[in-house]
């Protein structure tokens, strides 16, 4: 398995239109097996340990049937990186066609995040906020903001701890959606989320494949929210994959991100706020137009190498997914 998938391996780095959690160009590893393409994109600084859900969920997409999917199309958020020129603001909005959710990232400054809230507010009056602070504040800090934010739909990972979250839960009426907490937990089906979160965000390629997703949200019976990690179109579809097949989806999903790359390897549009559910192979002229240095090449071959044997070929033999 790991000769086949180090064979059909093609990287690529695409530019990103803003910079988004200080990256500006995503480098994503691509490969083919019997069940279609796949994408391989921890970000650069994640350790082989913390690459092998990833590399799961990628292997499950080439090389395992998906569940059956219930859903055609999903409803997808725009997503606001942290930006605060008005200008710039408006020309990201523009790029998510008919979303009616809007997820700002926020964890800075707090006058410079509640302005880049109200501008969008102001340039989309009729949409539902959500804020995500990934971890970044402590109880006191998120129970002032939430404050003095006005209505939200959510805040996701307002701090980073499960103590945290629950002893904001106490003082704070706004709906919390946990997304590190789980995602970054050793064991996801380990943790007590009871009194700490109310909505649960599921990322397909970090919770290691759709069918272990679905496990988590089945275990701890949340509402859930699927979202992505900046990923191409190919990684973009198993997310979408995940949303289509999970029994209940209340709400709309991150998966609009492909909006915030400049380029991508497949076209993958949001229309009327929602993507079309479906198989996605990378076009080859974008696989050569795009494709990384050799020297990076390699790095991406040594990374796979070493997330095998750190551990994803034993849970894949575990799994019986070797034929
Ligand atoms: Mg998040």
């Amino acid at each position: 398995m790991l000769d086949s998938i180090l064979g059909s391996l093609k990287v690529v780095a695409l530019a990103t239109k803003t910079d988004f959690r200080s990256v500006t160009s995503r480098e994503v590893a691509l490969f083919e097996g019997p069940m279609g393409w796949a994408e391989f994109s921890p970000f650069l600084e994640y350790s082989y340990e913390e690459s092998i859900p990833w590399f799961l969920s990628a292997i499950e997409a080439a090389y395992i049937k998906t569940p059956p999917l219930i859903r055609a199309t999903v409803e997808v958020n725009a997503t606001m990186p942290a930006i605060d020129n008005p200008d710039e603001i408006a020309e990201i909005l523009s790029s998510f066609d008919g979303a009616t959710v809007v997820k700002i990232k926020v964890g800075g400054d707090a006058r410079a995040d509640l302005a880049r809230i109200a501008c969008v507010r102001e340039l989309c009056p009729e949409a539902r906020i959500r804020i995500d602070v990934n971890g970044l504040w402590s109880v006191d800090q998120a129970e002032a903001f939430l404050d003095q934010v006005g209505e939200i739909e959510y805040v996701e990972q307002p701090c980073l701890t499960i103590d945290e979250l629950r002893e904001l839960k106490k003082r704070s009426g706004v709906k919390i959606a946990g997304d590190e907490i789980i995602r970054k937990a050793k064991n996801p089906f380990a943790i007590d989320l009871s009194d700490a979160i109310d909505i649960l965000i599921l990322k397909v390629a970090p919770l290691g494949g759709i069918t272990r997703a679905i496990e988590i949200a089945h275990h701890h019976q949340l509402p859930v929210a699927v979202s992505s990690a900046l990923e191409s179109a190919v990684g973009i579809s198993y997310g979408l994959k995940l949303a289509a097949a999970l029994p209940q989806l209340d709400f709309a999903c991150g998966l609009g991100t492909g909006a915030l790359l400049a380029v991508d390897v497949a076209e993958l549009p949001i229309i009327n706020g929602a993507i079309q559910v479906r198989d996605v192979a990378p076009d080859s002229g974008a696989l050569i137009k795009y494709a990384v240095s050799n020297e990076r090449l390699n790095w991406w071959k040594n990374r796979i190498r070493m997330t095998w044997s750190a551990g994803a070929q034993a849970i894949v033999q575990e799994k019986g997914w070797i034929l």
